[in-house]
């Protein structure tokens, strides 16, 4: 029996990662391609919901809730600071998300380290595949 442990739901990861990749690769490209980017990004809030996997935190905010556009500041969205909250405003569906910036600690639950539970590192499965092959 190997000892590495399987990271449930991996596959559910890999796929959202890459949609979301492929979403950021579509809008950065072109910005005119956003309803593909905006489809992706709808497929991969669908496979989060599915396998109930949560997305980063960084991810999740990335993608506006209206449209599922991906919100690249300058591209596809507008970020300005207003009395001491930042607003990211989607530049195609004029939806608003608000973030309140007076707590300069503040971290999320998911930011935080006692959120971390375990660490898988693959990278020791893969050095040993490489080896085998030599
Ligand atoms: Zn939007």
């Amino acid at each position: 029996m190997s000892k590495i442990k399987k990271c449930i739901g991996r596959e559910g990861f890999q796929r959202i990662n890459y949609l979301y990749q492929l979403s950021n690769l579509f809008v950065t490209e072109n910005p005119v391609n956003h309803v593909a980017a905006s489809m992706y990004s709808n497929l991969l809030v669908n496979i989060s919901r599915k396998t109930v996997q949560r997305m980063e935190i960084d991810m999740k905010r990335t993608i506006c809730k209206s449209c599922r556009c991906l919100l690249l500041a300058g591209i596809t969205c507008k970020v300005r600071v207003k009395k001491k909250k930042v607003i990211w405003t989607c530049l195609k569906c004029r939806h608003s998300k608000v973030y309140e910036t007076k707590d300069k600690n503040y971290k999320c639950w998911t930011q935080k380290d006692e959120s971390l539970v375990d660490v898988f590192d693959y990278s020791v499965n893969y050095t040993t595949d490489k080896n085998k092959k030599k």
